[in-house]
């Protein structure tokens, strides 16, 4: 199986974090949403301790709360002993309410509004990834009505397309968030950050794309980034103490995806920075990782009961699900590979090619196509693999579909960590 906290029973039932996930969608019924609490864990621990082995003791990971923000990680992440990074108020919200420790928390985005940078301050929020001028004097502004010093990191683009797998002097420089260092405008920026009397820069901030099997787009941002800030010391006068390499790791989603070892990308990606920093005698920095995905989503599972099954002769099969593109929108937006099983009957042969579509009333609510599995009858439990990233954090209520509950497993224990949401709660906001 594509993970290895998947496994049959001998009832030939999909077992899940050691639990038989068709009891499971029994008792909370279905659609819904699991979390291996351990796994969550296995993985930090792995971006912990590797990170502080191959780039030292202050080397930390922030967990990329938009792949699931939900008070619960938060507490897992405190005890873990990551940081955070957070993209809006809601999350910096979701994140204070957790219990988590905002000092270590890093708000991203590229458009915080003066709001949104006044609330971030007023929650205690340790460092700001500042995108552009216009944000550099908002903070200013904000802290210096506080009389406090803020601390920043600048998003720099370095020029790196992950998906050509190769640096380049234009790729990505035309992104929508940060500041080319190709054009010039990152060392503007870096400039104006060094002559506000409120902010201390820290260092500086790139994250290069998502689902990144190579090492080389992240070895190659490295690069770009060290080389930066020893361009920066030659030219300002200024060292930076952090470097942030942004998030991006790949998961394995269905069987053709490797197996990733996120320790030896990490101590890859150490020797590349290491040598580039004596080259250019720069002190190491402290660096950080944004992994978000590579955390939470073989951590997660979803749960749905089949019921319309149709044939067409001659063209495709369908299974329609009582969930689809509400919980679960990264088919219809990207065609993002899936693993399907049918759990309840893990054993039988797998000789029914489907499309699995959601209940909405739109063609495009697919979760999958070309999915092998024994033919489905209605009550069957179908569950798909891996959603434990950017499918709750992405799930709508299109159709006046209420979302799934999600439950946490741990040590054989399952906890209901948010509810079913009800019709009355789809109609709260109404006045
Ligand atoms: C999305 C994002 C991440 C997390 O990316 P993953 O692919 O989920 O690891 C980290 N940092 C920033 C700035 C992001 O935009």
């Amino acid at each position: 199986m594509i993970c290895d906290n998947l496994n049959i029973n001998e009832k030939g039932h999909l077992e899940f974090a050691g639990r038989d996930t068709v009891e499971l969608a029994e008792k909370y019924a279905t659609p819904l949403y699991l979390l291996d609490e351990d796994k969550i864990r296995e993985k930090c621990r792995i971006y912990t301790s590797s990170m502080r082995k191959y780039f030292g003791e202050d080397a930390m990971p922030l967990y990329a709360g938009k792949a699931l923000c939900i008070k619960d990680i938060y507490r897992i992440m405190r005890e873990e002993g990551m940081g955070i990074d957070v993209v809006s108020p809601g999350e910096v919200y979701t994140a204070r309410v957790g219990g988590f420790p905002m000092e270590r928390a890093y708000f991203h985005g590229n458009n915080k509004t003066d709001t949104d940078i006044s609330f971030a301050l007023d929650m205690g929020v340790g460092y700001f990834v500042c995108d552009s001028v216009d944000e550099l004097y908002a903070i200013e502004r904000e802290a210096a009505k506080r009389s406090i010093t803020q601390k920043v990191l600048l998003r720099v683009t370095p020029g790196i397309d992950p998906h050509t797998h190769q640096a380049i002097n234009t790729g990505r420089v035309d992104s929508k968030f940060g500041a080319a260092i190709e054009t010039g405008q990152a060392k503007d920026l870096v400039a104006l950050a060094l002559s506000q009397k409120h902010i201390s820069v820290m260092g500086y901030h790139c994250h290069i794309g998502s689902q990144i099997f190579e090492t080389t787009p992240f070895t190659d941002a490295a690069d770009i980034m060290i080389k930066f800030s020893a361009d920066m010391k030659d030219e300002l006068g200024f060292e930076a103490k952090e470097i942030n390499l942004g998030g991006g790791m790949g998961v394995r989603y269905i069987e053709e995806h490797p197996e990733i070892d996120y320790a030896a990308n990490i101590a890859v990606i150490a020797d590349h920075m290491k040598a580039v920093c004596s080259a250019r005698g720069l002190k190491f920095p402290a660096v950080r990782m944004e992994p978000g995905r590579s955390i939470v989503a073989d951590a997660g599972m979803t749960l749905y009961t089949a019921g319309t099954v149709k044939t067409i002769p001659g063209f495709k099969n369908y299974v329609s699900i009582d969930g689809g593109m509400p919980d679960n929108p990264r088919y219809a937006l990207y065609q993002s590979p899936y693993t399907v099983e049918l759990a309840n009957r893990m054993n039988d042969k797998k000789d029914f090619v489907c499309t699995v579509a959601g209940r909405c009333c739109e063609s495009g609510d697919l979760i999958q196509e070309d999915v092998p599995l024994p033919r489905p009858e209605r009550g069957d439990i179908v569950a798909v693999l891996t959603t434990g990233a950017y499918n709750h954090s992405m799930a709508s209520n299109y159709n006046r579909i209420p979302r799934p509950p999600v439950v946490v497993l741990r040590g054989g224990e399952d906890r209901l960590v948010l509810r079913r949401e009800s019709y009355e709660d789809m109609l709260a906001c109404e006045v």
